[in-house]
């Protein structure tokens, strides 16, 4: 499609086109975490309620943490696009390669997402950097449109936002994060229900996985990284979704500012996540290699071996002052 894109869309813009269209696919980013499944959920959910017909669609999946949501055993798994959709809403993602879906360009657009390294790609493009988790984007997008919020639409949302502020945690939590929070609790969302799912019900493999990555743990002063081999992955029986969430372990080391996880993914090549407390934006150095994320977490593939990818990595960091 020949895509006339235009730039910083507003909350408006999006419900216009959702508006004036009847079939929809909601997707987000290939390996989904907390907010790409919680967003999709609920945003399929509120374009339901608004009389849309609305598929969720997501490339690999649902991790098994977020497989107690509602309607997770409706999504469609598959990597290209099958049915006749009058437009795709991609939330949390900064390009359709990010969804591995296929056949996504031949559709209208619309992108809504709160990455500091979102960038306009959609038709339609609502990027609002400060929002808490793109689910709060699509709660502003349910009041809008004049949705009346089920409980499974807040169980969904809240989801979300808990596992992308780092269960309230990360640097940008804030009143109106609680606020939102509290909202969505009040509209039926059970915290302990959820908290329990997402961080009591891990599969046995995540752990092993994790005393495998710990066993790795390197330090330089502020500085830590560690990562998994495939073989590690194999002798825990780990899936990919189980690398989620590891990389805090290493930041989680008093006076440690940054941290680096690295994960040995097929033909010799690595995923990187980094994390910070604040002091550094590790989406402006996932750029350089060419991926994205937030200031304090974000991510990249690099080429191998191991020790290569390492060197250079801890090189960029070295040169921003930490690992000294
Ligand atoms: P994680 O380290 O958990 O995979 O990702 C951390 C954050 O960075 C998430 O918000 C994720 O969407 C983003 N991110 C991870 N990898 C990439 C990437 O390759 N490209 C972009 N643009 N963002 C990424
Ligand atoms: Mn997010």
């Amino acid at each position: 499609m020949n895509r006339p894109i235009t730039e910083g869309n507003t909350l408006e813009e999006v419900l216009r086109e959702i508006q004036s269209r009847e079939r929809l696919l909601v997707t987000s980013h290939a390996r989904p975490d907390g907010d790409a499944i919680g967003s999709v959920l609920g945003c399929t959910l509120v374009l339901r309620a608004m009389g849309k017909k609305a598929d969720a669609v997501l490339h690999d999946g649902v991790p098994r943490i977020y497989r107690s949501l509602p309607h997770t055993n409706e999504v469609l798994r598959c990597s290209s696009i099958n049915g006749d959709y009058d437009a795709a809403i991609i939330l949390e993602c900064d390009s359709t390669s990010r969804t591995r879906l296929e056949g996504l360009e031949k559709l209208f657009l619309i992108s809504i997402d709160h990455h500091a390294s979102a960038r306009d790609f959609a038709n339609v493009n609502w990027i609002e950097s400060h929002a808490a988790a793109t689910a709060e984007m699509v709660f502003r997008l349910a009041k809008g449109a004049g949705v009346k919020i089920t409980p499974e639409m807040a169980t969904c949302l809240y989801t979300a936002l808990l596992t992308d502020t780092g269960s309230f945690c990360y640097k940008g939590t804030d009143v109106t994060t609680f606020a939102l929070a509290q909202e969505l609790v009040g509209l039926g969302a059970d915290p302990v229900k959820i908290a329990q799912a997402v961080y009591f019900a891990n599969p046995t493999s995540k752990m092993r996985l994790l005393g495998a990555a710990l066993s790795n743990l390197q330090r330089k002063g502020n500085l830590t990284w560690m990562w998994v081999t495939r073989e590690d992955m194999f002798r825990t029986e780990a899936r990919e979704e189980d690398c989620e969430g590891l990389v805090n372990y290493a930041l989680g080391i008093e006076g440690v500012e940054v941290a680096v996880f690295l994960r040995e993914i097929a033909e010799g090549r690595f995923r990187v996540s980094l994390r910070s407390k604040g002091a550094l934006n590790v989406a402006a150095v996932a750029e350089t290699f060419g991926g994205g994320g937030h200031e304090c977490a974000s991510g990249f593939s690099i080429e191998g071996p191991l020790a290569t990818a390492t060197a250079t990595i801890l090189g960029c960091l070295h040169k921003h002052g930490y690992g000294k």
